[in-house]
């Protein structure tokens, strides 16, 4: 299996547009320490031929610009797509806008659960995507399912399984109460496989807590791809950003006492690599203190191109 990281950044990139925090400063001035990330997504295969995307990011036109292994195969004709299949996680605006950059009637699928096609069904631009030549396939919880598209078996599992997170920000209902009318299925990790081989990955790229549950399902795991917007649960308010902490927008912090590295120090997982990172998180600086708790701690933090071979 070849995973490939197409944007490790959260929501708004790295360096994010309208900002001017001391990360996007710096990696805008091309400081050392500092790269430049887009947004939220993987790409996986089993034989470099035929691709699901997990996620489709705003930037994926971008994302498939700087991966060969996405481009037209001029051997397939004039018109041909090496990606057969998307998958999403939720219906946050770094997952799904770039959907709409896969038009020009080319087949694949989009898996997703209930709750999250519905936004693309109840969303008149994504008919761009028409079906039947790109069906939705709804993912159920808790049983793998294969990956196909456009007549092709990836040769790949997914098993979609509900983690404790939060409705996308647009669709929040106020009065709801406190989980803003949070649903079952509106934030989904990932475990995909290859069952000749018998070899997995998981993907959890937006993730409030570690809970039993979840502990359970992914102690002992190869690897794991999660959750790493925040280093501190107050760090945007901190930062004079944004006043959310990182436990309102539906994220786990990585630092602190309920925070992503004491969570997983007890889960014996071979690989643990930070993606979805967001552009305040002084993890991004390489020469942090954050960064050096991060290493000494076993985590690596992705960035855009880092390939895993699994
Ligand atoms: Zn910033």
């Amino acid at each position: 299996m070849i995973i490939k990281v197409l944007g490790s950044a959260a929501g708004g990139g790295f360096p994010q547009w309208n900002c001017n925090c001391r990360n996007c400063v710096a990696v805008r001035a091309g400081t050392p320490g500092f790269r430049a990330r887009t947004q939220s997504s993987l790409a996986v295969s089993r034989d470099g031929e035929s691709w699901a995307l997990l996620n489709a990011s705003p930037d994926l036109r971008q994302q498939l610009g700087q991966t060969p292994e996405l481009h037209a195969n001029p051997k397939h004709g004039l018109r041909h797509s090496p990606i057969k299949a998307a998958v999403l996680t939720n219906g946050d605006v770094d997952h799904v806008i770039g959907l709409v950059n896969l038009r020009e009637a080319q087949p694949f699928s989009i898996y997703g659960t209930d709750r999250v096609l519905d936004i693309i069904k109840s969303n008149s631009v994504f008919q761009v995507l028409a079906e039947p030549l790109v069906p939705r396939i709804t993912l159920p919880l808790d049983k793998a399912v294969p990956l196909s598209g456009a007549g092709v078996d990836l040769g790949l599992t997914v098993e979609a399984f509900a983690v404790p997170g939060k409705v996308a920000l647009y669709l929040e209902d106020a009065s709801a109460g406190e989980d803003f009318g949070t649903q079952e299925g509106d934030t989904i990790g990932l475990k995909v496989s290859d069952p000749a081989t018998k070899k997995s990955f998981f993907y959890i790229p937006g993730c409030a807590t570690i809970d039993e549950p979840l502990a359970r399902r992914l102690k002992g795991a190869s690897i794991v791809f999660f959750d790493g917007t925040l280093f501190t649960d107050d760090e945007m308010i901190e930062q004079g950003l944004l006043g959310k902490t990182g436990a309102r927008m539906g994220h786990i912090s990585m630092s602190g006492p309920s925070g992503s590295i004491a969570a997983f120090s007890k889960l014996e997982v071979g690989r643990l690599i930070y993606v979805h990172i967001n552009n305040s998180n002084p993890a991004l600086d390489e020469n942090s203190a954050a960064r050096k708790a991060i290493d000494g701690a076993g985590w690596e933090v992705g960035y855009d191109g880092l390939e895993v071979r699994l």
